[in-house]
């Protein structure tokens, strides 16, 4: 079990795998980072996908 917080405040989410860390992640980003997932939209793709492969090769390496 590994425990990372989330990168845009101080709450902590523990899983076993990356994939079940982000889906916790995906919902505490909807219910407390709304505005952020509203501009998130905005972005391209490739912001998306590198937020994505930064994250997970931080999990990996805890
Ligand atoms: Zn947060």
């Amino acid at each position: 079990m590994k425990t990372m917080s989330c990168d845009l405040c101080e709450s902590e989410f523990s899983a076993e795998t990356f994939e079940e860390w982000f889906n916790q992640m995906k919902e505490h980003y909807m219910s407390d980072h709304a505005d952020f997932m509203k501009e998130a939209q905005n972005k391209s793709k490739e912001e998306g996908m590198k937020w994505m492969a930064d994250m997970k090769a931080k999990f990996e390496s805890l």
